[in-house]
């Protein structure tokens, strides 16, 4: 009998997640959940793309610009090991996106326009992580060196990627960090369920190699002027996150018990971290509510679970985005290949707690001083405002209260203000968007610093932009790969 051909075999074949560890036994702990697929099942899996002419995927999903339908089919046949090093020419961390990444590509996949798309962001991770099983991710220092010096400030996605880059390129990289450790965000913020920290550790320890210079425990502004660098250093990328929270400004704010969620996560990373220490700020025996529907939100229910708190409720105060039913009509194909606002349930949803919508928080309660409840109403959205629906106020009784807001823009602090670099209408800082440069020559800035609080892969995408851009600052050309934003 002839072998099946690949439209026949892709049709056949449902899409297949790696399960899940039992909700039961993973909120007894923070490590990761995620089981993992068979090399049969992998090559099955990417088998189910149709290596599409024009790859959406590709070029309206990833913003690195990741050759997925290439990639997938070196995972089908079997070329696990080829897939690995393809996949690292357009991203350099993909066990860090394969984590965490929303998968904008799998909403850009052509199957989705019939069914369901192909399985591009586990595809990512299970190759990458075969590799760092198999020693096939080395490092690789630059074969020659420029004689030039590079500061980047923050050790953030977008930070460890442009300093990869660049040292690659043959620059001398040194990256301050004013935490205790690199990571940014993935290191102190991410919850370990996400992403365990050895898988950061495990990535340091080759950008070390290459001859990444660390310095941490150090805040450039405070401990080491901005002016100082930039004597010491030829070009400087500025990389330091988007961490002013959005704040709620009603009554009996200042009760104990309402803190930010970064706070929390951070403490709660801190808690994993010194094994067994009590986190500053707990969830447990508490009423929790969170407010904002967000992801951050959506860490804080899943932490909060695991402290074991009495009850978790998370209120949002935009309207319940509508369901993907996943019929002609459905929401993901009218918007294809963008990114649609459909409800979105994580992990974390899955393991507890409550969610609701259109909640306005009025006031907070307290007593003597400390938190005990929120006075709440539903909200009606008329012309983009939300408008109170007469009769719908109610009371929630609460110890602790997370504001998981979002964030403005980065903090205006001695970084910015010494570096004396322009900000844009949003607060965040400008650059000239075909050179990634601040309104000060040799002075770099990308991630969320740049673009305002985003995503890992996007501040990857940054990251690789303003190192190509500081490398042909430096040398007169580049021979970086990096893809404007999409
Ligand atoms: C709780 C939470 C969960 C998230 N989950 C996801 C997710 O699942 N998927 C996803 O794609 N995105 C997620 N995000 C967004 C993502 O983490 C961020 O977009 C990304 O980390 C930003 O990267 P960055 O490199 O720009 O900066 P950051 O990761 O914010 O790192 C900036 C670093 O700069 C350092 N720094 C700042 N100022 C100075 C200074 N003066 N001197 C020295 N160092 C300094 C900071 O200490 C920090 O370590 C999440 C964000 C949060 C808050």
């Amino acid at each position: 009998m002839p072998p099946k051909s690949l439209y026949v075999r892709y049709m056949e074949t449902p899409r297949r997640e790696a399960d899940y560890k039992p909700v039961a036994e993973r909120i007894t702990n923070y490590r990761e959940f995620r089981l993992s697929l068979s090399l049969a099942e992998i090559a099955e899996q990417a088998n189910r793309c149709m290596t599409c002419g024009i790859p959406f995927c590709h070029n309206a999903g990833c913003p690195l610009g990741n050759p997925i339908p290439e990639t997938n089919q070196l995972i089908a046949e079997g070329r696990i090991k080829e897939a690995c090093g393809l996949l690292h020419i357009h991203d350099n961390f993909p066990e860090f996106t394969g984590r965490l990444c929303p998968a904008l590509c799998e909403a850009s996949c052509v199957h989705v326009l019939n069914e369901e798309s192909v399985t591009i962001r586990q595809l990512e991770l299970e190759t990458t992580e075969l590799g760092w099983q198999n020693g096939w991710i080395k490092p690789q220092p630059a074969a020659a060196k420029t004689g030039k010096r590079v500061a980047v400030i923050g050790s953030g996605p977008a930070g460890l990627a442009a300093a990869q880059q660049l040292v690659r390129a043959g620059h001398e990289v040194i990256v301050y960090e004013r935490a205790d450790l690199p990571g940014g965000i993935l290191r102190y913020g991410i919850p370990d369920f996400k992403l365990e920290k050895n898988i950061i550790d495990r990535r340091l320890d080759q950008l070390c190699a290459e001859g990444i210079r660390f310095e941490c425990g150090v805040s450039v502004g405070i401990d080491i002027a901005p002016q100082y660098l930039r004597r010491l250093f030829d070009a400087v990328i500025l990389t330091g996150g988007a961490m002013e929270p959005r704040d709620l400004a009603v009554p009996n704010r200042d009760a104990a018990g309402i803190h930010f969620a970064m706070d929390y996560l951070i403490a709660a990373n801190k808690s994993i971290k010194s094994a067994g220490q009590p986190p500053v700020i707990s969830a447990s025996g508490k009423k929790v509510i969170i407010l904002g529907g967000g992801d951050t939100g959506a860490d804080c229910l899943g932490t909060a679970i695991r402290q074991g708190a009495v009850s978790v409720k998370q209120f949002e105060i935009m309207p319940k985005p509508p369901e993907n039913n996943g019929g002609t009509a459905s929401p993901a194909r009218a918007v294809w290949p963008r990114w649609a606002q459909i409800l979105r349930t994580g992990t974390s949803h899955k393991e507890g707690g409550e969610r609701r919508w259109s909640v306005s928080t009025k006031r907070f309660l307290q007593q003597k001083g400390v938190l005990t409840g929120l006075e709440c109403a539903e909200v009606d959205w008329q012309g983009g405002k939300p408008v109170e629906k007469s009769g719908s106020g109610f009371t929630e009784e609460a110890d602790l209260v997370l504001l998981a807001l979002g964030f403005i823009h980065p903090k205006h602090d001695e970084l910015l203000n010494q570096f004396g670099v322009e900000l844009d209408g949003r607060g965040n800082v400008k650059v000239d968007p075909q050179t990634m440069m601040t309104s000060q020559p040799g002075i770099f800035a990308a991630g969320d610093m740049q673009s305002g609080a985003s995503l890992v892969v996007r501040c990857i995408q940054g990251g690789r932009l303003a190192a190509y851009n500081a490398d042909k600052f430096l040398t007169g050309y580049s021979d970086l790969l990096a893809v404007p934003p999409l």
